[in-house]
């Protein structure tokens, strides 16, 4: 019995949700009285960093090197997790759910046939049988879904941001072990031509004291873009809802919720938008909210500590204008 964490290499050091995991698994480990084993799987350079995992609460980091692991690819990455959980068969195995993950946990349920819990928030332990209660959002509805795997390893993608990391504690010990890697591991279908850096804005999204964030009542793009004249005189940052950033009225960068950023502002106002559970999980930390929504039964409405029913688009126009106002005096 043991819970696996993966250990996700970003080309030049561990990614931050890997040390989430660690949290949250050695959390879990305890519990289950069970020791916590990381996989790392990366290029040579990547050694000494997994290794020093041990210090953030792993007792055993498996370390799958070669300089062709230096690239993520899904077939090869998949192939080494698999013939490991095979081997070790784990109680639990958990991935964050950062692009690699999401693109490697369901490979590895897939081939192994078992069951996959995405974007989870919160984990617990269920009494009788000591099986993971996964927790995450259902589809669009307000509840929190509560699964649990009839397969095992009992896999779960958690949501990057939601969890602490890890502390270090220098004087903690554990065991590592360098993995054999047969050649034919390597076979992909993958070729890699060329590494473009996408470069990462700075939207403050994350650091701001205010944001006002949008949805799909705002319309349009235009009636959208108001928000960052409204960010600017407010000294804040904007957010929006998914369907408005697949609509493409503003970039993913500003998605607020599971699939985007958890926002901890003093104050945060939401113009038309329902306030979906996937949204509000991405509002944890905020201290007062908003909303302004020409429903006053929308849950954003219904929890908010200032409801404001209006229709935004007379209301949004408005409210920059008499601020503009306000700062001329
Ligand atoms: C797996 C999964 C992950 C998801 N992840 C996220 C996520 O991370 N973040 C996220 O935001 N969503 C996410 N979603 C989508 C989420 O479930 C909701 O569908 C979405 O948040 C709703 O967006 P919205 O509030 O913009 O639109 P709607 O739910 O359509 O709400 C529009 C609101 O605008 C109001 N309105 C309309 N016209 C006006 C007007 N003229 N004046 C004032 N108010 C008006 C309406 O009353 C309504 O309340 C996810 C969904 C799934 C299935």
């Amino acid at each position: 019995m043991s819970i696996f964490i993966f250990g996700e290499w970003t080309g030049t050091d561990l990614h931050d949700s890997t040390y989430e995991l660690l949290y949250e698994g050695r959390r879990l480990a305890d519990i289950l009285h069970t020791p916590l084993t990381v996989l790392f799987i990366g290029p040579p350079e990547g050694k000494e960093k997994a290794e020093e995992l041990i210090k953030y609460g792993a007792d055993r980091v498996l370390l799958a090197l070669d300089q062709r692991l230096g690239d993520f690819r899904d077939d090869v990455y998949s192939r080494i997790v698999t013939q490991l959980l095979s081997k070790e068969q784990p109680e639990v195995m958990l991935f964050a759910a950062t692009a690699m993950g999401q693109a490697l946990a369901p490979r590895v349920a897939g081939t192994l046939r078992l069951g996959l819990t995405a974007h989870c928030i919160g984990f617990e332990i269920r009494p009788e049988d000591k099986a993971l209660v996964q927790i995450r959002p259902s589809f669009g509805e307000d509840v929190m879904a509560r699964i649990i795997s009839r397969t095992k390893p009992q896999m779960a993608t958690v949501r990057p941001g939601i969890f602490p990391k890890a502390p270090k504690d220098d004087n903690r010990t554990g065991h590592v072990e360098t993995l054999a890697l047969e050649e034919d591991l390597f076979v992909s279908a993958l070729e890699i031509l060329e590494r473009q850096e996408v470069p990462v804005k700075d939207i403050s999204l994350k650091k701001a004291k205010v944001v006002v964030a949008g949805g799909r009542g705002l319309q349009n793009k235009e009636l959208f873009s108001k928000l960052f004249e409204l960010a600017q005189l407010l000294h804040g940052a904007v957010g929006a809802t998914r369907p408005v950033c697949h609509l493409g009225w503003v970039s993913e960068e500003h998605m607020i919720g599971v699939s985007g950023a958890t926002i901890s502002p003093k104050l945060y106002i939401g113009f038309g938008l329902s306030g979906a559970l996937h949204h509000m999980v991405g509002l944890k930390g905020a201290e007062t909210i908003v909303a302004v929504n020409k429903d006053p039964e929308a849950p954003l409405m219904r929890r908010a500590h200032i409801a404001i029913q209006a229709d935004v688009r007379e209301f949004l126009p408005l409210l920059i204008e008499r601020l503009k106002g306000l700062n001329k005096k």
